[in-house]
């Protein structure tokens, strides 16, 4: 293991900071609306453009073939630059696309990758269903073998982008009668536009629709689209998912780092509890701040080690878990740090330019989405530490 850059690296990371320096967009990101994914297509476009896509995806399918450090290298300057959410393209860049490279075949690699990475195909996961969450492999949306299709009935929910998406990482039952409820589940590309997908927004509580139900009746998918074989698609979600709290994590962490420097910053300008002095002198919130800045040193060592160890091998491991859990739950403290600063205003959602109330209330989706804190101590308990599984 070595946490060491080289020299070469160092080069390579002064070639993206000039590139993102001078191409990061002025315009800010729109948070909700149609609005999002023109954004989005647009940055995305850009980057491929300029040759910045797809840093560690293969040469022949759009991307710079170059290894995990010059990712993170990229994550970490992506993060400085403060360059905007991946958003749209957030299933498709951190795990859709990583699963077609490590499971699909030269077909599907051929046509979604280089789509994903000029931004032209956004797309959304539809694992969970209304009875299955954490406990995924329950899920009973059904597709039979018709001819060269998979007929699709059922429903998926909770399902983020899915109103813009044109693909979909799509978990189906194909085979009730299988032994487990693990087997008999396959992994398949489903297309959003195909006749009998009803995508339904479901409005949350600040007016926006963060994700849809989606309804498939007799929807008829190519076999072609299957990833993985026909009734073995648990071991496929398991790469999914692996992607999902390793890589995809891994960004996140890096621009908490930036968040917590501008809460220091914001603590020395809103008054602490005194009413008198500014927050940063008193010895709790500095306190609490000097934690959370450590915190983030000791997990950004432990995703350069889980890095450094991961070279060899595309697909992450049950480690991302760890750095995952502890980084979805460090961020919810970082928030949680922002709406104390900001006082009485913390009752006002948008009281401050940076929406810190805003942004705690919204952290709370970080311990749920892509697998709670309970099942991933579970999975660390299992995989990890050896212990017995859960029932
Ligand atoms: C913002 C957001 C975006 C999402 N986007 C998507 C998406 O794009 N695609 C998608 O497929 N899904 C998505 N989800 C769904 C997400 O994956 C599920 O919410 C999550 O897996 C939990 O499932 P559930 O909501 O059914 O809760 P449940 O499974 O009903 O769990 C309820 C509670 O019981 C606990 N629990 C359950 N089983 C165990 C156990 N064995 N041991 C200990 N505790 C347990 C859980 O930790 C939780 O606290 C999203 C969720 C959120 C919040």
């Amino acid at each position: 293991m070595n946490l060491d850059f080289t020299a070469e690296q160092d080069v390579f990371r002064a070639e993206v900071r000039d590139w993102l320096h001078d191409n990061v967009p002025k315009e800010k990101r729109p948070i909700i609306g149609d609005e999002t994914l023109v954004y989005d297509k647009a940055w995305q476009k850009k980057q491929y453009d300029a040759g910045w896509a797809g840093i560690s995806w293969p040469v022949e399918y759009g991307g710079r073939g170059l290894s995990l450090i010059q990712q993170l290298i990229w994550f970490e300057e992506y993060a400085k630059a403060q360059a905007p959410y991946l958003g749209n393209f957030f299933v498709a860049l951190s795990h859709a696309g990583p699963t077609v490279i490590a499971r699909g075949t030269e077909r599907q690699k051929a046509y979604h990758l280089p789509r994903i990475l000029k931004g032209e195909s956004p797309w959304c996961q539809g694992f969970s269903e209304p009875n299955s969450g954490s406990d995924l492999a329950s899920l009973s949306t059904r597709a039979y073998v018709d001819g060269e299709h998979l007929v699709v009935n059922g429903s998926k929910i909770w399902t983020s982008f899915a109103q813009h998406a044109d693909y979909q990482e799509l978990l189906v039952r194909t085979d009730p009668d299988a032994g487990s409820k693990h087997s008999g589940i396959t992994w398949v590309i489903g297309d959003m536009h195909l006749p009998g997908v009803d995508v339904r927004p479901i409005s949350c509580m600040d007016g926006a629709s963060h994700f849809c139900q989606v309804f498939y009746d007799n929807v008829r998918i190519p076999l072609e689209n299957v990833v993985g074989d026909l009734n073995a698609g648990w071991s496929v979600a398991m790469t999914t998912l692996g992607f999902e709290r390793g890589t995809a994590a891994l960004a996140e962490q890096i621009a908490m780092a930036r968040e917590i420097e501008r809460l220091i910053e914001l603590s020395k300008t809103r008054l602490g509890p005194d009413g008198v002095r500014p927050a940063i002198k008193d010895d709790l919130i500095a306190a609490r701040l000097a934690t959370l800045r450590a915190e983030c040193a000791a997990l950004k060592a432990m995703s350069y080690a889980s890095i450094s160890r991961a070279q060899r091998d595309f697909v992450p491991g049950a480690e991302g878990t760890l750095i995952a859990t502890y980084n979805s739950e460090m961020l919810q403290r970082v928030y949680r740090m922002g709406a104390d600063l900001m006082g009485d205003e913390m009752l006002d959602l948008d009281a401050s330019e940076d929406r810190w109330t805003y942004e705690y209330y919204r952290s709370t989706l970080q311990t749920i989405a892509g697998g709670t804190s309970e099942i991933r101590r579970n999975i660390i308990g299992e995989r990890l530490l050896g212990l017995p599984r859960d029932r």
